[in-house]
């Protein structure tokens, strides 16, 4: 199968290796020229726009930043949708929203092309290693054409509903971590003023009931006040505006996201974007008088 990748980033660019690897014949576009050089020596092909990428291809993966930046890559100037052919599956692996996610789908059916979201967790990490988890919503026969092709980057390919589900999946994992992050922030900050061995502590709750991922590998960071990507601020925010706005649509009430979501924008505006998502914690030690 000849598959198409656009988007080139922290994620795309080695998820696209990854395909190479497993024998993809690739067709690789990035807006920016000149990111993730080594894939041409892995064999992948770089071309000149996403239409060329397009009429090169049987499936084309995109993974970029923002819904804004899809719209852009599928009907932009020089997109997808101008080099796609009847029968071309496009499978979206950005985290964007469920809504627009269903509209780009009825466009591209307009032209006789499929539509898959398959947004992913695992991090950086996951995509490098080929582990990614892969929330897929779409038509179960487009998921079985896409499935090699998925799994030469995730090792967990869930197929959780119709388009836009896996969008809705990925909103649901966002809204968790937000709660996960502030929690163990303010267990951590707690800690520190009420002068106990924080280290210690975390190794006596991890066997109890307030274990978790973030509380094992994150609160380090956040005893520290040093916090190295990661997962950037900036895009758990652009997330959690995701999984908002679902919660208006579905009349959900989601209040420690909103505060997350907030705590965020505050980070944001002091110059944190670009910190991983544990910088949360430097908000909570601020409000607690800890500096530094
Ligand atoms: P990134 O490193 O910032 O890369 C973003 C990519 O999108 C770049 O290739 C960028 O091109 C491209 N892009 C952005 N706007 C564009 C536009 N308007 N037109 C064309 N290309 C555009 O981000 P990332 O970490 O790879 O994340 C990509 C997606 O995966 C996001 O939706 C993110 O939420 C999701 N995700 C990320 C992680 C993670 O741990 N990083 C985990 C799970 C999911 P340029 O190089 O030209 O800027």
């Amino acid at each position: 199968m000849r598959v198409g990748f656009v988007g080139l980033g922290t994620m795309g660019g080695a998820m696209a290796a990854n395909l190479a690897r497993a024998g993809f014949a690739v067709t690789a576009w990035n807006r920016t020229p000149g990111r993730a050089a080594e894939l041409a020596d892995l064999g992948v092909r770089l071309a000149a726009s996403p239409v060329e990428v397009a009429a090169a291809s049987d499936l084309v993966v995109t993974i970029v930043s923002d819904t804004p930046d899809v719209e852009a890559v599928l009907f932009g100037d020089r997109g997808i949708a101008d080099g796609a052919t009847p029968g071309m599956l496009v499978v979206d692996m950005s985290t964007i929203a469920p809504s627009a996610t269903r509209d780009f789908a009825t466009r591209l059916a307009r032209l006789g092309v499929g539509m898959l979201d398959a947004p992913v967790s695992g991090g950086s990490e996951g995509a490098k290693k080929g582990t990614l988890s892969i929330f897929v919503g779409g038509e179960a026969a487009d998921l079985d054409r896409a499935r090699p092709v998925l799994a030469a980057m995730g090792s967990t390919i869930t197929h959780v509903g119709p388009i836009g589900a896996g969008q809705a999946v990925k909103a649901v994992n966002q809204v968790i971590l937000a709660g996960a992050y502030l929690g163990v922030a303010e267990g951590v900050v707690l800690a520190i003023k009420a002068g106990l061995d924080v280290e210690q502590v975390v190794a006596a709750l991890s066997g109890g009931a307030a274990q978790s991922w973030v509380l094992a590998n994150r609160s380090g960071r956040m005893l520290e006040n040093d916090y190295p990507l990661g997962f950037k601020v900036a895009l758990h925010r652009k997330d959690l505006g995701i999984a908002l706005q679902l919660a208006r649509e579905t009349g959900a009430a989601l209040p420690i996201s909103a505060l997350c979501e907030q705590i965020e924008a505050g980070l944001i505006g002091k110059g944190h974007g670009d910190d991983d998502v544990s910088a949360v914690a430097r908000a909570i030690r601020e409000l607690s008088g800890l500096q530094g």
